[in-house]
């Protein structure tokens, strides 16, 4: 099934595997990213990371046997379905006691990861909605105009509108006094079915909550469509497309994905150097994995911002769970740390708890020349 809606992460959300535990699996499937003997190690070394784990787990023997079987049956789906699996991302979902599976095609690439607790873990999926844009596509010409969504890369058809103006008056075809007030009368009915169109797109777009607006009409009509948008229909504009009302659904989401990569591309950029400005300026943000930590653990943090994908092994306090990149005693309660496959990923995790919020920037950017992680903070850092 192809994850496309929050219904989906609302429905995982409130599954009961009580008294089983349940099995969430995220993998990188991306074959643009890695080769497909990277992605079969990788899923083969979740599943023996989660064996071990289970081994020294405090569970009854039921609750380890439903935890075992997820994970065979995860490890079956790989072996059969992953070399054909066309989505850049997997998701599966498993509780063996409860008799429940569920499998996700993710419009992109998550963090490879295994989590076996409580309940299903869906903050990757949350982090992808919250990721994606919701665009609206509006296609217009002289006869016609239809608006689509598109998200998480599909494209879906809204509305249609057809308005059947006459054709333009060739120069020269007709003259005199009959010929003007025809034209006249066809330019009128080209103004109203613009001016309807224009209004469609303000309900629309209120009605759907997008994010970004693109409009696809002939150079000589664009000026009037757009004296027609309202001002709320005005600030979603982020581009113009190729795309006319009778293009191929297929076309327009192509363009428009294209667009839309551009256009969050500049938005990182934007966003990275926001952050590189108040870094060198000696305000509120912090680079580096180690100070980023650090400044999550005393509670500092606004923002994060990251390389999306990036991850480092490092360290968890058992006892107050502050995270370090290599203390191997935390100096706050004199513990000793256990290590984690991916720092990065817990620090993720803790700062979506606090809901702080949590850019994930498209390699290759500025960030990567600043630890790949940052954060902007609350306060100026006093040290
Ligand atoms: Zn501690």
């Amino acid at each position: 099934m192809k994850f496309n809606s929050s219904s989906q992460v609302e429905m995982l959300a409130k599954i009961k595997t009580h008294p089983y535990q349940a099995t969430s699996f995220y993998l990188n499937t991306d074959k643009s990213q890695q080769s497909r003997k990277a992605i079969n190690a990788a899923y083969k070394t979740l599943l023996n990371q989660a064996r071990m784990a289970l081994e020294k787990a405090d569970l009854s023997k039921e609750q380890k046997k439903s935890l075992l079987d997820d994970l065979e049956k995860i490890a079956q789906f790989c072996t059969l379905k992953l070399n054909s699996w066309k989505a850049p991302g997997l998701a599966l979902f498993s509780c063996s006691g409860q008799n429940f599976w569920q499998e996700l095609e993710l419009p992109h690439g998550p963090r490879n990861r295994i989590v076996q607790d409580f309940d299903f873990y869906t903050r990757p999926l949350a982090a992808i909605l919250e990721k994606y844009k919701k665009t609206c596509v509006f296609l217009i010409n002289r006869k016609k105009a239809v608006w689509y969504e598109v998200f998480l890369g599909e494209i879906k058809l809204l509305d249609t509108l057809e308005s059947n103006v006459p054709k333009q008056v060739k120069k020269g075809g007709f003259e005199g006094y009959e010929a003007k007030k025809i034209e006249r009368h066809i330019e009128a009915m080209l103004l109203e079915h613009f001016k309807k169109a224009a209004s469609r797109t303000f309900e629309i777009l209120k009605q759907n909550n997008f994010n970004w607006l693109l409009v696809g009409c002939d150079n000589q009509y664009y000026p009037q469509i757009e004296e027609h948008f309202h001002t709320y229909v005005r600030n979603k504009l982020a581009g113009r497309l190729k795309a006319r009302p009778d293009t191929e659904p297929s076309k327009i989401l192509k363009e428009c994905l294209e667009i839309e990569d551009k256009l969050k591309k500049k938005e990182d950029e934007e966003f990275v150097k926001n952050f590189i400005s108040e870094l060198e300026s000696g305000g509120r943000a912090v680079s580096g994995l180690a100070d980023t930590l650090r400044r999550l653990n005393s509670f500092e943090v606004q923002a994060i911002l990251v390389t999306h994908n990036f991850s480092k092994p490092g360290k968890v306090c058992p006892g107050c769970h502050r995270l370090f990149l290599n203390e191997e005693v935390c100096p706050n309660c004199k513990m000793k740390t256990e290590e984690v496959a991916d720092v990065v990923d817990e620090a993720l995790e803790l700062a979506m708890g606090r809901n702080i919020p949590v850019y994930q920037i498209t390699p290759p950017s500025r960030l990567d020349h600043y630890g790949n992680i940052g954060a902007f903070l609350k306060f100026k850092p006093k040290e």
